[in-house]
């Protein structure tokens, strides 16, 4: 599949990704945290802007889509559930939708908990996921709209996507969780190994993201709730997964 994504950072810790289609030229804004790098991306690579794919409401994630909108026109896709407070939206998408951009066809997977409408898109023949601030490398989003429950099948959920799959997200916040994770698996080895990663590319100031879902699968402790051996490691024994996931994502709060 001719897709090809360029990530940049954007305000604080955000990040901007285009996604382009090489076949027809298309280009989509994943979320819009700023206009300004947004529009130097595509000034850089050469891309016209013909659409915006938003996750969720979240002004991080929507400030730069009135001044976008503007210069370039674009089409705004959004969720359903968020369509209100999501600005100049004009085409609304739920569970199981398809958003075309260009010739490249992303399907809609809902993954409340951070937000209550909060909406993925995933791409199936080029393996990319976008999953805004439901799921981070090593951590996840906070629980802010929905509840703990409603959060751990969002990730069951974005878990199902194969190990091969590219997951970009919306924040840089990967050592951070990383010195979290430790405090709960001591001994996983996929972690140690993506620690090491994580800390080459930022001492080189390269991004750690796009990550991968195999590694997430492998030594992200909030996509591995529901082994027995993280039970274990947060004192709870056959507890059920999604309190288990309640418990490291408190502790993560106050962390
Ligand atoms: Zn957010
Ligand atoms: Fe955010």
């Amino acid at each position: 599949m001719p897709a090809e994504t360029h990530l940049f950072p954007c305000l604080k810790d955000n990040y901007g990704v285009l996604l382009h289609d090489t076949a027809t030229g298309a280009t989509a804004a994943i979320d819009a945290p700023e206009a300004q790098p947004i529009e130097a991306a595509l000034k850089q690579k050469g891309w016209r802007l013909t659409d915006i794919l938003v996750t969720h409401h979240h002004a991080d994630h929507t400030q730069g889509i009135s001044a976008l909108k503007q210069h370039h026109g674009c089409r705004v896709v959004g969720p359903e559930a968020e369509a209100k407070r999501i600005p100049f939206i004009d085409e609304t998408v739920r569970e199981g939708d398809t958003v075309m951009v260009g010739d490249l066809m992303a399907r809609v997977i809902e993954t409340p908990g951070h937000t209550a409408g909060h909406i993925s898109y995933w791409l199936r023949a080029p393996k990319l996921a976008f999953v805004g601030d439901t799921l981070f490398s090593i951590g996840c989003g906070r629980v802010i709209e929905g509840d703990a429950q409603m959060m751990w099948s969002s990730l069951l959920k974005l878990r199902e996507l194969p190990d091969d799959a590219q997951v970009f997200c919306g924040h840089e916040y990967t050592q951070a969780n990383i010195r979290f994770a430790w405090t709960i698996e001591k001994g996983n080895q996929a972690l140690a190994k993506r620690s090491t990663e994580v800390d080459q590319l930022i001492v080189k100031g390269q991004p750690t993201i796009p990550t991968t879902m195999g590694v997430e699968k492998a030594a992200n402790p909030f996509l591995r709730a529901d082994l027995p051996a993280l039970a274990e490691a947060v004192g709870m024994p056959d507890a059920q997964a999604w309190k288990v996931f309640a418990e490291i994502r408190g502790r993560k709060d106050h962390f």
